[in-house]
């Protein structure tokens, strides 16, 4: 076999007419079928005509006509994804709308026209070149990234102008494997999805929009292929394999046969996790784990069920504001509540969903509230912010508080870093239902209010904390950044954040004895929770509940049935006597041998959480 790498991330292998090229693991699973292609082409190649002053006018009336069109279309698509509850696709979709509904963008386009004697094409090309000018300087990631808003609707504004066809898959149809350059949210949003048996794209990383949509689909992935499109045509048979990141053109026999060895490993371990999909979380020696599942706005609440969660353990609300360019009101806040703990109490046994009231700041920054800090992890936010805007903590409190009339609920408060901070957000809540009292509007008087512990401060403070707490959940994804003082996404620090370091191991114990010694519980819901060596530390620690996504609760189901108390407490002693004396990574490298040992199939299992961590 020849191999060649393209780049960074995609290495091709040829062998006789077969090629392999690897790419991106980005949604997991296998498909081999017919190639649909579907090319966007990057850059729309625009008319460059000068104008002569009289027809200014009728161009800059193409242009507004054009901005009108755009507009609607995006509207109509918009309406078509609510229904289908495609949130992922909302989001950027609303921002195309907010830049097309941009006076400023507007005018400058209309100025360059004028100024220019251009037409309208040419004054689209240079507006959005100048505006992904200013985006690419910025210095915030998420700020450069919209960039790629800004390319879709000059392309779908300059097809508009120009009358070219906006739809790839107008000759879809029969089920295919997509490859494509790149695609965009409006051209995925007119896919039908039945016929799509996989997508394999030159562009994209594992967080791109096609990533999300596949992933969200249950649809295998491959991305960050370099070139596979210009390596393929239509009708082309390959192979996808979205859990490894590979795309095999052309597979010869033995290849074939090898693909279809990995399918079907792929479906007895599907299988053999199957089993678990269901029943609370029990230890070998009959002591409860509660298993329950994290959540938020516009995540399927059928995977409650079907990964047997015993109730929400975390349902981020702030995504209620990501995904929208108003503050949601009351009742469109109790709407989205309310849809939650139905799902919940269909789960039977009592099952609550958490509500965590707005976690805003650091990365999740909705548009229309904050401002810019220079230092936004440490800065006004969550229960900061929400301290300072009780109009919108208000507001929230009602919202849930009227949700629990229907279901069973708990309110929790996030970043609390000062015992004051919990005081004075359970007198807001108090407020809350004296108001709702005053309305006449039904809610649990006996809600329970807990706090997450994700600051060391908090768990510095468990016990003093306790006392004005029904429960802790402790945040370990902020937990490890800020004991750590390494910023959760910057991969120049991952080597120092460190969820098995002494420093955070203490503090999670700490919190647990406090919380035990308080007669309250204590649970985990940070990603670290699903993790197959951490989820059983952290029982080993004191926590009594992991809460995380719900396609990792079978994994971690199977593995505690397969401990004991005993070994719970063998781990936490040999922890414990390692605190002084051994690194994160012996730590966790230890725990990692010793569950090895004791759980048929840990191999298996943690082979799986890897791979779906990595999509
Ligand atoms: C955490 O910090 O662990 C947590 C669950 O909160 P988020 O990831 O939403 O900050
Ligand atoms: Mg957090």
């Amino acid at each position: 076999m020849q191999e060649s790498q393209t780049r960074d991330t995609s290495w091709v292998a040829q062998k006789g007419g077969m090629e392999t090229v690897a790419g991106l693991a980005t949604s997991r699973g296998f498909a081999a079928g017919e190639v649909y292609l579907a090319l966007r082409g990057g850059r729309i190649a625009i008319p460059e005509r000068a104008i002569a002053p009289d027809d200014a006018d009728g161009e800059v009336l193409r242009y507004r006509t054009a901005q009108k069109s755009a507009k609607a279309q995006i509207d109509k698509m918009l309406d078509d994804l609510r229904q289908d509850g495609g949130d992922d696709s909302l989001m950027v979709l609303a921002s195309h709308l907010e830049i097309i509904n941009d006076v400023s963008f507007s005018a400058r386009i209309e100025k360059c026209i004028y100024d220019n004697r251009i037409c309208a094409e040419s004054a689209v090309r240079r507006v959005t070149d100048e505006v992904r000018q200013i985006f690419m300087r910025m210095k915030d990631k998420y700020m450069r990234e919209r960039v790629k808003d800004v390319d879709d609707v000059e392309s779908r504004i300059l097809r508009i102008l120009m009358d070219r066809d906006d739809n790839p898959f107008a000759y879809l149809v029969k089920p295919s494997i997509i490859v494509a350059d790149e695609l965009a949210p409006s051209d995925t949003a007119a896919l039908k999805k039945d016929l799509v048996l996989g997508f394999a794209t030159d562009d994209g990383s594992t967080t791109s929009h096609v990533a999300l949509l596949a992933r969200a689909l249950g649809i295998p992935a491959v991305t960050g292929l370099a070139d596979i499109s210009s390596r393929v045509k239509s009708g082309d048979f390959v192979l996808l394999d979205g859990t490894n990141g590979a795309v095999t053109i052309n597979p010869d026999a033995s290849t074939r046969a090898a693909f279809d060895q990995m399918v079907e490993h792929e479906r007895q371990l599907a299988e053999f996790l199957a089993e678990d999909s269901s029943g609370a979380g029990v230890l070998k020696s009959g002591e409860r784990i509660v298993l329950s599942a994290n959540s938020q706005p516009g995540v399927d609440l059928c995977d409650l069920k079907r990964f047997g969660a015993e109730g929400i353990g975390l349902y981020r609300t702030e995504y209620l504001w990501l995904k929208s360019n108003d503050e949601p009101s009351e009742d469109e806040q109790f709407e989205a509540y309310a849809a939650a703990v139905r799902a919940a109490g269909e789960l039977g046994g009592g099952a609550r969903v958490t509500f965590r009231t707005l976690d805003i700041g650091g990365d999740k920054l909705p548009r229309m509230m904050m401002q810019r800090e220079a230092n936004p992890f440490l800065g006004c936010r969550s229960i900061r912010y929400l301290l300072r805007h009780r109009d919108v903590l208000r507001t929230q409190l009602r919202a849930i508080l009227r949700a629990s009339a229907i279901g069973k609920a708990a309110v929790m408060f996030p970043m609390v870093s000062d015992v004051r901070e919990m005081v004075e957000a359970k007198s807001e809540l108090a407020l809350a239902m004296r108001s709702l009292r005053e309305d006449g509007i039904p809610f649990d008087e006996h809600i329970q209010c807990g706090a997450m512990v994700e600051t060391p401060s908090a768990a510095l403070n468990a016990v003093r904390l306790a006392s004005e707490c029904d429960f802790f959940s402790i945040g370990t994804n902020d937990l490890v950044q800020y004991t750590m003082a390494a910023d959760r996404g910057n991969g120049n620090v991952a080597n120092l954040y460190q969820p098995t370091n002494p420093a955070v191991l203490r503090l999670v114990q700490m919190t647990a004895k406090a919380a035990s010694d308080a007669g309250i519980g204590c649970g985990v819901c940070g990603e670290s929770a699903s993790d197959p060596v951490l989820g059983f530390l952290w029982v080993a620690l004191g926590v009594g509940e992991l809460s995380m996504s719900a396609g990792f609760l079978p994994a971690q189901r199977r593995i505690l049935k397969a401990l004991s108390k005993c070994d719970a407490d063998e781990l936490a002693a040999y922890v414990n006597g390692f605190l002084d004396v051994r690194t994160a990574e012996e730590i966790y490298d230890f725990c990692l041998r010793f569950l090895l040992a004791k759980v048929p199939r840990f191999e298996d299992i943690q082979s799986f959480f890897t791979r779906a961590q990595t999509v």
